[in-house]
């Protein structure tokens, strides 16, 4: 059999482990240290935006804080791009409180900020004004972020960014993360870098980063015995963790380029190839750091289907998935409230996600132009 072709693997970049060593060296082994800090400084300095940034125990965490700290309790309705990760949703559940969907537009399979509106306008008649946004960067494509913040900010409704794939992403030359109320990173194994497991939330005054670093450290108030006026959370990122973050971060410029080659590689593969659309940015505006490479096909042109080319794939050993399943077609969602048409149910019908790691190698780039080339000519 030969050897597995991942969508997206961790790719490290060498200085990782001087950084683990300086946490046992000093004896940093505890979610706090040098290294919690250092990765924090790091964050701030890539994102190029006056904001400070809380490292987190993962992106879920993130959006939690988030949205504890947008006032959302128990019986509250949070707005929530459909077209996600069920991270983006799960926390709105966490806190009691009902997610409200809203589909998604072509251009950037994002928020449609119509639909945004229609859903405002709909919750308000019925009595409820929603207490927070969730907008996504899917698959680190920026969202319409001025129509998204004109129609919050004409509610008065704080947007959450979940930016947990978009890290390297910007619109309109502003780093994706930096926009909203709260910005979400994420540093899963999966994502453009690593920590193992991690994330971190983007906050734009000192007030509330302390405040997201009380409640990640059990909400201890200040007193010498402990002391709690609040319920509390263990969401710190661990110094070790960290430590793997602040290698990350010398390689990320590199790491946005090569997974924006694996964008160019598909484009090229795909140009003569009819009923095939690579998910590209609308314009200028938007700059992806083409997290996952993605494609739609239309059945009715190409004269294939997704679920054929997934197969032919699979065959090959390359893996390949579908596009995130709308939170609103999920059993779990099953009854909660949703506002658009059909465009993230005819996206995850036809879209599928291709190999876009940083570290794949020229030979598994011809594997996969081989499979693609012969699938369509088959
Ligand atoms: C990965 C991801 C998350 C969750 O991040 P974790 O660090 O895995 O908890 C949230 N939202 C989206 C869109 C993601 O892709």
């Amino acid at each position: 059999m030969t050897e597995k072709i991942w969508l997206s693997s961790p790719h490290m970049g060498g200085s990782e482990l001087k950084y683990i060593h300086e946490a046992f060296e000093g004896n940093w082994v505890a979610p706090l240290g040098p290294n919690v800090n250092g990765f924090e400084e790091d964050l701030v300095r890539f994102l190029g935006v006056d904001v400070q940034v809380a490292a987190l125990s993962a992106g879920t965490a993130a959006l939690h804080l988030a949205l504890i700290q947008c006032g959302v309790e128990y019986g509250d309705e949070v707005l929530c791009q459909s077209m996600t990760f069920s991270a983006s949703a799960n926390p709105i559940a966490y806190q009691g409180a009902i997610p409200v969907f809203v589909d998604s537009e072509t251009d950037t399979w994002n928020m449609c900020p119509t639909a945004l509106r229609e859903a405002i306008t709909d919750r308000l008649a019925k009595g409820k004004k929603p207490k927070a946004i969730i907008v996504v960067h899917l698959y680190g494509m920026p969202a319409k972020m001025d129509e998204i913040l004109s129609v919050a900010n004409e509610f008065d409704i704080p947007v959450i960014e979940d930016a947990a794939e978009a890290l390297g992403s910007s619109y309109k030359g502003k780093a994706c993360g930096t926009f909203g109320r709260f910005g979400v990173l994420s540093f899963n194994g999966n994502k453009i870098i690593t920590t193992s497991g991690g994330g971190a939330l983007v906050c734009h005054s000192q007030q509330d980063k302390d405040k997201t670093v009380f409640l990640s450290t059990q909400a201890r108030d200040d007193a010498p015995h402990y002391q709690h006026s609040h319920i509390g959370y263990n969401y710190r990122m661990s110094n070790i963790c960290a430590g793997i973050g602040r290698g990350q971060m010398e390689v990320l410029a590199d790491r946005v380029d090569a997974r924006r080659a694996m964008h160019d590689f598909y484009v090229d593969i795909f140009k003569d190839i009819k009923g095939v659309k690579v998910f590209s940015e609308p314009s200028k505006d938007f700059y992806s750091n083409h997290w996952l490479s993605a494609i739609t096909i239309d059945p009715g042109i190409a004269g294939k289907t997704r679920e054929e080319l997934r197969f032919a794939f699979l065959e090959d050993n390359i893996e390949s998935r579908p596009l995130w399943k709308p939170m609103h077609l999920q059993p779990v969602f099953e009854s909660v409230p949703y506002y658009g048409n059909k465009v993230a149910e005819t996206l995850f019908a036809n879209g599928l996600c291709l190999p876009s790691g940083s570290n794949l190698t020229d030979d598994e780039r011809n594997r996969i132009r081989t499979v693609i080339g012969n699938f369509f000519r088959g």
